[in-house]
């Protein structure tokens, strides 16, 4: 019996050093497990503001870049654009050829403008800039349409500037066309588009205070005004030749009429 007893005595002692080792050591585990979530919490914090950071960089470079090109914006002698429809007679096919490639119309079916290219005070960071396109009313989920013919150069499901989901296309002679806060994207880049294809869906996605389309034009890398372009079309034809001046668009127009003629 007491050979018995001590050794009940000894297997309670040695299984309490045991618990007692083992609970030291699941305490000293989760202890670790909290130290380890705390530096990976603020390691993303950093990480967060790091990226925050660089795109406020961004957005200043761009928006000394854009004011960089209007102070150097020497731009052509184009006060002989009123007469690009006495020079250059267009007939019906010229006209549908040029409108197919240059982008004309509106990527969206129905169209109403909610906030117009040029300086304006920024709607989330309240600074004076330049509103780089026009943003156009779309509830989530409206399609998008290529203005022309084009090739998608970007595709981006995030995009640092704050343009959030994007596409740009490039269309024929030096244009192209930007689409920001998409909620999803239907083509990928190289891909070939037509005037009319529906290249994704208008969303509320980066730097956006409410659903709709940003919608910009660039001519040789330059921001131009979207809405002469937007109202383009075969009545409005010669509109735009006194609209738009940063273009030589007798050449360009005879250049694409002779190219065509030549087919
Ligand atoms: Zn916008």
């Amino acid at each position: 019996m007491e050979i018995t007893s001590i050794l009940n005595k000894k297997n309670i002692l040695i299984f309490l050093i045991i618990f007692c080792i083992l609970g030291g050591y699941i305490v000293y585990l989760n202890i670790y497990i909290y130290t380890l979530k705390d530096t990976i919490e603020s390691k993303d914090e950093l990480y967060k503001i790091q990226i925050n950071n660089r795109i406020n960089e961004i957005n200043l470079l761009n928006d000394q870049l854009v004011d960089l090109q209007k102070i150097l914006d020497i731009g052509l002698d184009l006060s002989k654009n009123d007469n690009i429809y006495l020079n250059t007679k267009l007939d019906e096919k010229d006209k549908k050829f040029i409108l197919s490639s240059i982008p004309s119309g509106s990527p969206l079916e129905k169209t109403f403008i909610t906030s117009k290219y040029g300086y304006r005070i920024h709607p989330i960071s309240k600074t004076r800039k330049l509103h780089t396109g026009i943003d156009l009313k779309a509830k989530i989920g409206t399609n998008i349409y290529s203005p022309a013919d084009g090739i998608v150069i970007k595709a981006r499901s995030f995009d640092p500037g704050g343009y959030g989901k994007m596409i740009v296309i490039a269309h024929n002679y030096g244009f192209t066309t930007l689409y920001g806060h998409m909620s999803d994207l239907y083509v990928q880049v190289g891909q070939v588009v037509k005037k009319g294809s529906l290249i994704g869906l208008t969303g509320n996605t980066g730097q956006s205070n409410g659903p709709h389309l940003h919608y910009e034009v660039k001519f040789a890398r330059k921001y131009i005004e979207p809405l002469d372009f937007v109202y383009w079309n075969k009545k409005t034809f010669n509109t735009i030749f006194t609209k738009e001046l940063s273009l030589d668009w007798e050449k360009l127009i005879l250049l694409i009429k002779e190219r065509k003629n030549e087919l």
